[in-house]
């Protein structure tokens, strides 16, 4: 059978197929490390659970409506309004099967074959191929490479008329990076210049600025410039703030022709995110909150230790990340050595190297647009964070 040219061409998600490879690993019976894998090592919070449950004796068998239940995107579009101090109606709301599947359809809606979507590097790994996949036009944009964030005048020089998307990430997956308000701002004011620009705006790691008090927001581009309202979709998932990446859940709030279009699109491909899934998050904004500030505080108790444990390795550097829960080292000093004959030329070579012969796996910088540095998910038991650290301790003390 010959597969589709688009499909020849698609690499699988990096950060799955390296997980899948610590799974075989652990199968063999081998203390694995795995911090390629970015998803809360917690279970969801008790009342989720709770409802879920209920949900089931009370019946949730059946197909939800493809733009989604109605009591839930009232309530996304409740929290949503409590964060942004805007008035979004549930008409704006739309659910879907993770921020994976929300991404994908927002850039199957607004992105035709030759327009340009704008991704500022580092970016998460699904972004571009996600673009390939629905035909447009990958922009990669090189932020700052000290800061690896997207200025205003960055922006300006990738623009062109054919710029469809940009998409933002803050907190951002790998650095951790947080634009602040006054960033946002004038990153705004670029965009409304360009008034066929829209932007994709993913928001899933919004309750984990580290350093915020534990009740707060990220720092939003719609509190910065509401005006662009119109042009921004925003998009958040249960899968991280609430511990359910299994349960397959993600909304879009978007202007509600976007939002039907989207819905149009669920319709014929996936018919809805999962009814249990959906009756389960309903109330969760309201009676979970606890549990999200202790998951922040829990998120920076990890960050401590994981830079704690790191600082005294001199090849290894890094700032300290302010958001999300991914620490971004730089291992460019490693490069030109060897490790039992293993030269190490790129961060591809120290993840290879780390994960076969230390069981530690992290991600390689290469698959964020970013050589040069590894991603490691640091919110893990302490003990692995330690593992973590004496194994790149141990081989970097065999590399010459
Ligand atoms: N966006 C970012 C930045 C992510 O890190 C992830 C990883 N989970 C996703 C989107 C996809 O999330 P979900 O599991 O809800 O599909
Ligand atoms: N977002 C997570 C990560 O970057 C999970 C991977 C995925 O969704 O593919 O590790």
């Amino acid at each position: 059978m010959i597969l589709s040219k688009k499909i020849q061409v698609l690499k699988p998600s990096a950060v799955q197929a390296l997980s899948a490879r610590a799974k075989e690993q652990t199968a063999q019976g081998k203390d694995v490390v795995n911090l390629a894998l970015g998803e809360p090592t917690w279970e969801c919070f008790e009342p989720i659970k709770d409802t879920a449950m209920q949900s089931i004796q009370k019946g949730c068998s059946h197909y939800a409506p493809a733009v989604g239940r109605k009591d839930l995107r009232q309530a996304i579009a409740k929290n949503i309004n409590q964060h942004l101090n805007l008035n979004y109606d549930f008409k704006n709301v739309t659910v879907s099967i993770g921020a994976k599947f929300c991404l994908f359809s927002a850039l199957q809606t607004l992105a035709d074959p030759t327009d340009e979507v704008l991704i500022p590097a580092p970016y998460w790994v699904s972004y571009p191929s996600m673009v390939d996949l629905i035909g447009a036009q990958n922009v990669i944009v090189e932020t700052d490479t000290t800061t690896h964030k997207l200025t205003a005048d960055i922006l300006k020089k990738y623009i062109t008329d054919k710029s469809k998307i940009l998409i933002l990430n803050s907190p951002n997956n790998p650095t951790g990076a947080v634009h602040s308000i006054e960033e946002l701002k004038s990153i705004g004011e670029v965009i409304k210049t360009h008034p066929r620009l829209c932007v994709l705006s993913d928001d899933i790691y919004n309750r984990m600025v580290i350093d915020n008090p534990p009740d707060s927001f990220a720092p939003h581009l719609l509190q910065a410039c509401p005006e662009l309202k119109d042009r921004v979709i925003c998009i958040n998932a249960a899968s991280k703030n609430y511990a359910m990446p299994g349960w397959r859940l993600g909304w879009a709030v978007a202007p509600v022709p976007v939002v039907q279009a989207m819905s149009s699109l669920q319709s014929q491909t996936v018919s809805s995110a999962p009814t249990i899934s959906q009756m389960a998050m309903v109330p969760t904004f309201d009676n979970t909150e606890e549990d999200v500030q202790k998951t922040h505080q829990l998120i920076k108790e990890k960050k401590q230790t994981m830079c704690q444990a790191l600082s005294s390795i001199q090849e290894i550097n890094f700032q300290e990340p302010q958001g999300a829960f991914y620490l971004w080292p730089n291992v460019e000093s490693l490069f030109g050595r060897k490790f039992k004959n293993h030269p190490i030329q790129s961060s591809m070579d120290v993840c290879t190297l780390l994960s076969q012969h230390f069981s530690l796996f992290a991600v390689p910088g290469e698959e964020f647009g970013r050589a040069g540095y590894i991603r490691l998910y640091f919110a893990v038991p302490d003990r692995d964070i330690e593992k973590c650290a004496d194994r790149i301790k141990d081989f970097i003390s065999q590399t010459k």
